[in-house]
Order: C-alpha cells, then sequence, then structure tokens
C-alpha cells in the first residue's frame, strides 16, 4: 500500500466517524479536527480530573471567587460557540507558577502565581478569556489532529510499500490512541496563542471587562521573563509582537465592550 492510500484510508476512518473540519468562531478560520470532540472532551475530563488529584487546589475564598466569577462571566458569552462545553474552574495552589491552561470539553485551571499580576477582574479577564478562546476554538483538537498526521505519515512511511493487513490496522488504531491521549496536554503553538487573544480579547469585552486591561497585563507577564520564565510565557509571543497585536485588535474590542 502507498504512503497515500495508507493516509487516506486514515483519513477515510476519521471522516467516517463524523470529524473533519470545523470553522473557529470569531475568526472564522477552518480547522483541521479529526478526533470527536466528545471523545477529547471525556479524555481531558479523565486528565483533568487525575491532576486535581496530584495539586493542592487553592482553599482561599477571595481568589476562588473571583476565579468562579469571571469564569462564569466569560463562558457566558462564549457559550453560542461552545453549547457542549462542562466548564469547570480550579485554582491550583502553586504561588510559583504564574500560570494557567484550558483543556478541551471547558476544564480550565488558574495557578495561585497568577494573582502577582492579576489584581482585578478585568485582569483575570484577560487570562481567563485567553484560556476559554483556546476551547472554543477547538485548539486542543487541532494540535491532537496534527500529531495524528504525523504518527499517521510515521507509520505510513513504515508500512508504505507492504498491503495493510490487520497487524497494520491495530498498530495505527493504537498510534491513534496514544497520539490522542497525549494531544490533550501538549502546549498550544504560538499561532493558537495568538488566535487565542484575539478571541479572548472579544469575549472579555463582550463580558463587561475593559479590554485594554490586556495592554497592561501582559507587560506585567512579560516582565516576568526577566526571572525565571514562566511555563506560560514559554510558546508565547514575545512581548512586543503580542502588544502591537493586541493594539491593531483594540478599537474592534473597545466598540464590543462600548455596545455592551
Ligand atoms: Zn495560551
Amino acid at each position: 500500500m502507498k504512503i497515500q492510500s495508507v493516509i487516506s484510508a486514515v483519513l477515510l476512518g476519521l471522516s467516517l466517524l463524523g470529524v473533519g473540519c470545523h470553522t473557529v468562531p470569531q475568526t472564522g478560520r477552518s480547522a483541521l479536527h479529526l478526533v470527536p470532540s466528545d471523545q477529547l472532551a471525556s479524555m481531558s475530563a479523565a486528565q483533568f480530573g487525575q491532576l486535581k488529584q496530584e495539586t493542592p487546589i487553592s482553599r482561599d475564598p477571595t481568589y476562588n471567587a473571583m476565579v468562579r466569577r469571571v469564569g462564569e462571566r466569560i463562558a457566558y458569552v462564549a457559550g453560542p460557540d461552545m453549547p457542549n462545553a462542562q466548564w469547570e474552574f480550579v485554582v491550583f495552589d502553586d504561588d510559583s507558577q504564574i500560570n494557567a491552561f484550558a483543556m478541551p470539553g471547558g476544564k480550565v485551571a488558574v495557578y495561585t502565581g497568577i494573582f502577582k499580576i492579576a489584581k482585578s477582574d478585568a485582569d483575570l479577564a484577560v487570562v481567563m478569556g485567553h484560556e476559554v478562546a483556546h476551547v472554543a476554538a477547538g485548539h486542543g483538537n487541532e494540535r491532537v489532529s496534527q500529531q495524528l498526521l504525523a504518527a499517521g505519515g510515521a507509520l505510513a512511511l513504515q508500512f508504505g510499500t507492504s498491503d495493510m493487513d490487520s497487524g497494520d490496522r491495530q498498530l495505527l488504531m493504537a498510534a491513534y490512541g496514544a497520539g490522542a491521549t497525549m494531544g490533550v496536554l501538549l502546549p498550544y503553538s504560538r499561532y493558537h496563542e495568538s488566535e487565542a487573544d484575539e478571541i479572548g480579547l472579544i469575549y472579555a469585552a463582550k463580558a463587561g471587562y475593559d479590554p485594554r486591561a490586556a495592554l497592561g497585563f501582559w507587560e506585567r507577564m512579560d516582565a516576568q521573563k526577566s526571572g525565571s520564565v514562566p511555563e506560560f510565557l514559554s510558546t508565547h509571543p514575545s512581548g512586543s509582537t503580542r502588544i502591537r497585536k493586541l493594539n491593531e485588535l483594540m478599537p474592534k474590542a473597545m466598540a464590543v465592550y462600548q455596545s455592551r
């Protein structure tokens, strides 16, 4: 079997599962989604449950109330883009992590370290808007799909000249499972970070938070680079690029904010 036919067999199999292209809300970009979203959501929920057991959860009432308040308002405005989300917002107790993350299906975690630079609800809305945007945009599925294509390509190279028997198919399916499971914890690409900034800014504005908070927030985040580099920054656009893009998006975000 030739490489192309192996790949097209994989894609055909996946498309029979009812997956394929996904239109990113707000930006309208077309993205490849190879994994059924309910499958990805249940894998993420399991991973998230495990993380909650391994990581101390903050009981600080102020932080928890702030994250729930802002998270629910952002999730509400993102709702039409993500009707099947099972939102869950958790505060992890780790002051050394200036970080937050989101997983497919609507699991969002914020580390207590973020409150060193998120001083107001509008500041926190920058982070949570960004994280909810990753989920609504389906970035997790796109990332997993890219991994699956790469894994499928590697297998196709390995088996490119032989006919595909049931053993090969089992290997393909095993790679599919491993790729999809690993993928939910992969970092996002720089492109996804920019897109999450853009969508997140609109969500924050729609939810009633002044989008201009994003400029100061990311400048303070960037200033943290001088010490140890927070993980949140590792794949993010450089500070000046990010601020320039946010300034370009600001008129649109301000129009949304003021028309509420
Ligand atoms: Zn991000």
